[in-house]
């Protein structure tokens, strides 16, 4: 459920009609709800009751945004990083540092002394390469910082190949079968807390199944760890549940999965972590674009709007499906293809779709693009890099700014010995 409706015949933004939106802020522009952002939070808090002592982090990567990132931290979020700049963001909206879990395969030296400076909750280290690094620099600075060991359970998350991260060939965690030797030999380094297993199979899962399984075999090796008298007190089980883009996609509810992670991790006597990032921000924006040209070709007709690859980039790069919706729907259709200005046959948004009737002039807009939408933008083609606003009820502002191609151009130099 989210908060991008029809009023009057005007999609609205909360309480806001996007045609004003549009005016003030110009397009193309991402819009955000904060009731739907919230209202996601809570669900899957909610959804999570069952399964007992939990610990929320946002995946800031889906939407590094300072505002989004204030609104879940007030909801009691913690944020799951990837890298320095994004614990920086999320110290700066106002998450808790032991609230903060730093995943990702490749921690530099320096990213490894930033966290540990700021005192944040817990490393998810993927090797054994940055386990014995982290060691040694936290040896070397007086700390024990809690650890988790991010396990590859080998499994296939049936998601697009660009986001699946739980098979064997993926880059991500250590194979489960050597989880428990490298488990034991970092638990015996008295710089490093061991305290858990993570595990984070990939995004926009559409089935359970996969996640059960992956989960199955965590719990076959927390029992194993244990066995060997080692110490698992917290088990993270990432996040990656899929959020609807196209009709008739249905994912399964967070409370379906909230159900299912109870069933599992039942006997195991953790407290759970989650890294929710696409259902709580996905439905949460959209990007409003407008209508620069229908251009008549000699099969469908090209809609070509402002919006392009470069300010939302799944479609091209993982083939990702965005509803797209007049903003004030004449109630007639048509068959067109959805393109943007950008010079690559890939600055395209569908093909042979059946959309809202739109002309020049008119307003529209990509649905579920509060995730990994804004955050994936260039100013590929000398494009300004796209603004995003945040609406709450009747209010609005600027999160983002527009920045323009001259700004970017500022920061350019010409070497001396070309002038
Ligand atoms: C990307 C990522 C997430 C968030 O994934 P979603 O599909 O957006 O929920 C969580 N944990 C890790 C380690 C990630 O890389």
């Amino acid at each position: 459920m989210d908060h991008f409706q029809l009023k009057n015949g005007v999609l609205h933004a909360e309480d806001i009609p996007l045609t004003e939106l549009a005016e003030i802020y110009g397009t193309p522009v991402y819009i955000y709800s904060a009731a739907t952002l919230r209202r996601h939070a809570q669900v899957f808090r909610e959804a999570l009751k069952p399964a007992g002592r939990v610990h929320l982090a946002f995946a800031v990567k889906a939407n590094p945004n300072l505002a989004v990132l204030n609104i879940l931290a007030d909801e009691g979020y913690g944020a799951d990083v990837v890298s320095a700049g994004e614990l920086n963001r999320a110290l700066q909206a106002g998450v808790a540092p032991e609230d903060i879990v730093f995943s990702g395969v490749g921690k530099t030296a320096d990213e490894m002394r930033h966290g540990l400076q700021t005192g944040i909750g817990q490393f998810n280290i993927e090797s054994a390469e940055e386990g014995h690094e982290l060691a040694a620099i936290a040896a070397e600075m007086g700390q024990t910082p809690a650890i988790a060991l991010r396990v590859n359970p080998d499994v296939d998350a049936a998601t697009h190949a660009k986001i699946s991260t739980g098979k064997a060939e993926n880059k991500f965690g250590v194979a489960i079968d050597q989880a428990p030797a490298l488990y034991a030999e970092l638990s015996a380094k008295p710089s490093l807390n061991m305290r858990g297993i993570a595990v984070h199979i990939g995004s926009q899962l559409l089935s359970l199944d996969p996640l059960e399984q992956a989960f199955g075999k965590v719990g076959d090796l927390v029992q194993t760890l244990r066995g060997q008298g080692l110490t698992v007190s917290h088990v993270d089980l990432g996040g990656g549940l899929g959020v609807p883009y196209a009709p008739g996609e249905v994912p399964p509810s967070p409370a379906d999965y909230g159900a299912m992670v109870a069933r599992v991790t039942r006997d195991w006597d953790v407290t759970l972590m989650f890294e929710p990032g696409r259902v709580i921000a996905g439905n949460a924006g959209v990007m409003l674009t407008r209508v620069i040209r229908v251009k008549q070709a000699l099969g469908n007709p090209f809609v070509v709007v402002d919006g392009a690859m470069n300010d939302l980039a799944r479609p091209a790069l993982y083939d990702a499906w965005h509803d797209f919706v007049a903003v004030q729907p004449n109630g007639e259709t048509m068959a067109a293809h959805i393109v943007g200005p950008v010079c690559e046959t890939g600055d395209t948004f569908a093909r042979d779709r059946e959309i809202d009737a739109v002309a020049a002039g008119d307003l529209a807009i990509f649905r579920t693009a509060g995730a990994y939408g804004a955050t994936l933008a260039s100013t590929y083609n000398s494009r300004a890099l796209v603004p995003e606003v945040l609406v709450d009820g009747s209010n609005h502002a600027l999160v983002a700014d527009r920045i323009d191609p001259a700004t970017i151009m500022a920061a350019e130099r010409v070497p001396e010995w070309l002038k």
